[in-house]
């Protein structure tokens, strides 16, 4: 049942800022997901605050000196089709495109694929979750074959996002607007672990609102893919994934960043296998030894284990294309 609410529709960011610092209240973009979490009672909202009015937050365009900036309301299908996404960052319209249905990324904005909530049948279902108030993650011993095999404890959500590692991985910056004013962060540190808050999934605070990534030139020789397993063709969550950025110089890996999807709370930065190829050729031993450095460390839950070949299957095979 969809409880009431009240609803707010910005006209102005300031208005944005001021109506979601006030207690419950939620910021609508797309709506896909928001929407269902409301109906679902996942959670509840006295205030619903839309950003559509924001035209200064839609969009793609160039930044001086280099670069592009992506507004927050910027659709899905926006970003899948840019054709300078394309060819200078298609891990990023790669993992657009890979994310939901077309009509879902008709509909749902970058912003909101960024910010939505876990998917995790435990939280949005009915069970005493931590992130809904409860006292413990059903996960840990109960149904956890898509959940977190990286940096789960005490709540073994994934994240569900698949632009957010694409964009880990291109070192893009996410600027927050607030009561305090606008941030600008990278958004590897806008993600928060389970150990540090379990409460929330994002650094946002109340009244904070994102606004655009901004992503620096592309490095000149530098080649990028996400590769995303799901269990079915058509629409469907990452089981695992991998989104790698890698620069090339004279047959040499001079720059890497691989970031995983769908094993952890947060887009998961491999750096011990991008220490693996960095500095030398791509050739099939540096891939292996890379493949095999980003399961180090990895903790399964009883039937989740599976996900650790398909680590190493997803970075063999977007390393071998790439070579
Ligand atoms: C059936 C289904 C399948 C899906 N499959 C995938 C998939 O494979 N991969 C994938 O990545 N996603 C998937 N999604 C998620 C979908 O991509 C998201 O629902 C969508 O991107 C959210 O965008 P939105 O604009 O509709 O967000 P909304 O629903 O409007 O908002 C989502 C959340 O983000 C917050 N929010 C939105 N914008 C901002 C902002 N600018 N600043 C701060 N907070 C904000 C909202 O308050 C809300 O909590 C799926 C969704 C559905 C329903």
């Amino acid at each position: 049942m969809l409880h009431k609410f009240s609803y707010k529709r910005a006209a102005t960011l300031q208005e944005a800022v001021t109506a979601s610092a006030r207690p419950d209240a939620h910021i609508l973009a797309g709506g896909t997901d928001l929407l269902g979490c409301l109906r679902d009672e996942v959670f509840t909202a006295s205030t619903v605050v839309s950003l559509n009015g924001l035209k200064e937050i839609k969009g793609i365009s160039a930044r001086p000196g280099g670069g592009l900036r992506i507004g927050a309301l910027t659709t899905l299908t926006e970003i899948a089709e840019n054709k300078k996404l394309l060819a200078d960052y298609p891990v990023l319209a790669q993992a657009a495109a890979s994310a939901a249905s077309p009509q879902l990324r008709n509909q749902g904005t970058l912003g909101g694929n960024l910010c939505q909530r876990p998917r995790c049948w435990y939280f949005r279902g009915n069970f005493p979750c931590f992130r809904r108030g409860g006292d413990l993650c059903s996960a840990m011993d109960g149904e956890n074959e898509y959940h977190a095999i990286f940096g789960g404890d005490p709540c073994f959500m994934v994240h569900p996002s698949d632009t957010a590692p694409a964009l880990v991985a291109l070192d893009a910056k996410v600027t927050i607007a607030g009561p305090k004013g606008p941030r600008t962060i990278p958004l590897a540190s806008f993600y928060v672990l389970p150990k540090d808050d379990f409460l929330k999934e994002t650094v946002l605070a109340p009244g904070e609102v994102v606004t655009e990534i901004l992503l620096g030139p592309a490095p000149a020789g530098s080649k990028s893919v996400y590769r995303k397993v799901r269990e079915r063709g058509a629409f469907d969550f990452a089981v695992t994934g991998a989104a790698i950025v890698v620069t090339l110089a004279a047959r040499k890996v001079s720059g890497a960043r691989i970031v995983l999807s769908g094993v952890a709370p947060a887009p998961w930065r491999s750096e011990a296998a991008e220490k693996a190829i960095l500095g030398k050729p791509l050739d099939a031993a540096a891939i292996t030894v890379a493949a095999e450095a980003a399961v180090k460390g990895a903790s399964p839950l009883a039937r989740n284990g599976y996900k650790i070949a398909l680590v190493k299957g997803v970075i063999e095979e977007i390393l071998t294309a790439m070579a």
